[in-house]
């Protein structure tokens, strides 16, 4: 066994290991030499630079700067970063003029050389290489005897230990019965509390939609206090402030209450060493304002928040043993705070689609376009809570009509009817490209002409059917960034079932008129007839007013079909419905009852004027010359309710019998 090597097998105290590193350097012609030993992130060093106090400045001679890395990265292993010489399985070497850096494959020692000369040996490496096991055998077996014997009641202090992994163990238990994140921050922060001894613990969650710190749970304050403290965000740039290398205790930062003054004042850039500050294990006297910050990691190495303490029970508190616990509390919490997240988003998105079938599953029962998008509106917003919700639908081909709106400005602005020009604001152009709009902040779009000067933020989504443009749902909520990505989802797939609705009410629209209007005149025919003349009765009932019905056959009509023939008899009857309707009134109602007789339904008119009403259109009808100048003449029933009859049945069967009587005297002329 060579002199070196005996030494450190030999070795029982610090001055044996220091007798082993005089022999290395004379032997070898070494000028310095730094051993680290990494111990669970408890860092045990020797150097033998000049002057130096602590590991920082020993790194400093060591040129260390070189191989710092970006500030987000949190390396564990050393030998990810050298590009290197490696000479066998266990053991990377990183040749640096006259600097070798040799590190064992799992990190636990550092053994850093600075040479006297600048000459590249590569035999004086490996002979160095070799004494490293055993090296980091002596200094590892001191390692633990300095520990141990730095021990007042080892019994007692497993015994804490025990204690606290056992509430750690309960903690993780706890948090699985539950997804509430509000219980589970609760569950967290009293745990902690608990089994660490601090007093107040504060849990705060980082917001990434507005960059900041937000506090979500406290053990120990004062309701009114964490209140207070709640509304009181934090920027993350404060806090990245604070997580500085220099106070890195394994992943937390401790920072004392001196510098964290300083560092709250001041806008620090960090460095980041391969090798962290050596936190030697110590008690420190706690200090009302010392800072000590545990980050909550996600799975993927994002900040998800913050757990910090204050007023520990005793005001010694051993920082790494603290750190270690609550590093494992932290782990099981950011592990629950990742799970309720997810379980949230799930669980919003479910009710979510729960809302939009709740709203589109009525959508179809409408048949009536105004009822529709009252409805619609109305549903949106109580469902969703959005600050303003609007359907706007071409009234012309060029202008968007207001059609429906809810909002909290209601009772304010009724924007029933509003007409806005093709292009015109968010709306517009939504309404003109066929695009839709998510405007995170209104005041920054220049398409906005809104009237008010709130910010908003705004979702626009065109309806379409089948390609073309029908209108715009348009949505808006207070403040700027107040809807996402889901509530663009969630406006997406309601404005295209409120499109199919809407087109579904257009479309019965169109098989109601189909149903009442006769396909050879366009006119309204019988069916519409019956409905109108019940309807209009009643109203003359409700209102006492009169109202009379003509009706019209005629005369000898089929010796014209005779005559001319079918085609022509059709024209004829097409013409005389023309006849009729340029004749009559606005209000007054002429539908073809079939073959070639008509009704008119004349509402407020009362005998004398039906009289001479009917007695123009005899005239006018005698005197027209139909296709082929053929001409013809009508005979005509009338009757006045309440004069006459005073009920349908009873009004139908007087015109019927009149008209017959009309015929009866020869044609060509009225009875009633
Ligand atoms: P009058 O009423 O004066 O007693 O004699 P008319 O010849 O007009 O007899 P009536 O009103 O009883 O019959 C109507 C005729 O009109 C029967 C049919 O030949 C003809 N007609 C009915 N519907 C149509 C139609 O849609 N097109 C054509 N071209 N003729 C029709
Ligand atoms: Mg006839």
């Amino acid at each position: 066994m060579d002199k070196i090597t005996q030494i450190f097998v030999e070795a029982q105290n610090d001055s044996d290991i220091i007798r082993g590193i005089e022999q290395l350097k004379e032997d070898y012609g070494i000028e310095d030499i730094l051993i680290c030993l990494n111990v669970h992130n408890n860092f045990f060093y020797y150097s033998t630079v000049s002057g130096q106090t602590t590991f920082s400045e020993a790194k400093e001679m060591f040129d260390f700067r070189r191989i710092s890395v970006r500030e987000s990265e949190y390396i564990y292993r050393i030998d990810s970063l050298l590009y290197d010489v490696k000479f066998n399985e266990d053991t990377v070497i990183k040749q640096n003029s006259n600097q070798v850096i040799i590190t064992d494959r799992h990190d636990e020692m550092l053994l850093v050389i600075h040479y006297k000369n600048e000459i590249y040996e590569e035999r004086r490496n490996r002979q160095i290489l070799d004494f490293s096991p055993v090296i980091k055998t002596a200094v590892s077996k001191l390692y633990l005897t300095k520990r141990l014997s730095s021990e007042k009641d080892i019994e007692e202090r497993i015994a804490s230990i025990n204690k606290k992994l056992y509430t750690l163990q309960q903690l993780a238990s706890l948090l699985q019965s539950t997804l509430n994140l509000e219980k589970i921050l609760e569950i967290i922060t009293k745990s902690i509390s608990d089994s660490l001894g601090f007093s107040v613990v504060l849990l705060s969650l980082y917001d990434e939609k507005t960059n900041v710190m937000i506090r979500a749970a406290q053990h120990g304050l004062n309701e009114k206090v964490f209140e207070k403290l709640k509304r009181q965000k934090v920027a993350f740039s404060t806090l990245k402030n604070l997580m500085q290398e220099q106070y890195r205790v394994s992943r937390s930062y401790y920072i004392n209450h001196k510098d964290a003054v300083n560092v709250l004042n001041s806008n620090l850039t960090t460095f980041t060493y391969i090798i962290p500050d050596e936190k030697e294990e110590q008690y420190i006297n706690w200090h009302p304002e010392d800072i000590l910050i545990i980050p909550l990691y996600s799975k993927d190495n994002k900040i998800l928040g913050i757990i910090t303490v204050d007023k520990p029970e005793d005001k010694f508190v051993n920082i790494g043993e603290s750190v270690e616990i609550l590093e494992s509390f932290a782990q099981t919490a950011s592990l629950a705070i990742e799970n309720a997240k997810l379980f949230n988003k799930m669980d919003t998105l479910i009710k979510n689609l729960e809302r939009i079938n709740d709203i589109s599953a009525v959508l179809t029962s409408f048949v009536n376009l105004q009822e529709l998008v009252n409805h619609l509106v109305t549903a949106i917003r109580e469902k969703f809570n959005y600050y303003n919700v609007a359907v706007l639908l071409f009234s012309s081909s060029k202008e968007l009509e207001v059609r429906a709106y809810s909002g909290f400005n209601e009772k304010y602005i009724d924007r029933i009817g509003e007409i806005i020009k093709m292009g015109e604001g968010i709306v517009g152009w939504v309404a003109e490209n066929g695009i839709s709009l998510h405007i995170k902040d209104t005041r920054t779009d220049p398409r906005y002409v809104g009237r008010l000067d709130i910010p908003y933020s705004e979702i626009a989504i065109p309806l379409k059917v089948s390609d073309k443009i029908i209108g715009v749902l348009n949505v808006e909520a207070e403040g700027t960034n107040a809807l996402d990505d889901n509530d663009f989802r969630i406006i997406s797939i309601l404005s295209s079932h409120l499109a199919t609705a809407i087109d579904n009410t257009f479309k019965y629209e169109e098989k109601e008129r189909i149903a009442v209007t006769d396909a050879m005149t366009g006119m309204y025919n019988y069916r519409f007839f019956m409905n109108k003349l019940k309807e209009e009765i009643d109203r003359a009932k409700r209102l006492s007013i009169p109202i009379s019905v003509i009706m019209i056959d005629v005369d000898f009509f089929k010796e014209i079909n005779d005559t001319y023939g079918h085609i022509v008899g059709d024209s004829i009857i097409k013409e005389l419905a023309e006849l009729l309707q340029d004749i009559t009134r606005k209000g007054d109602i002429v539908t073809r009852y079939g073959g070639d007789e008509f009704f008119i339904i004349l509402p407020g008119a009362g005998k004398t004027f039906t009289h001479t009403l009917s007695e123009r259109v005899i005239k006018q009808v005698k005197e027209h010359k139909f296709v082929q100048n053929i001409k013809l003449t009508i005979s005509l029933g009338i009757v006045t309710y309440p004069d006459d009859a005073e009920n349908i049945e009873a009004l139908l069967k007087w015109v019927d019998d009149a008209l017959y009587d009309a015929k009866r005297k020869g044609r060509d002329r009225i009875d009633g």
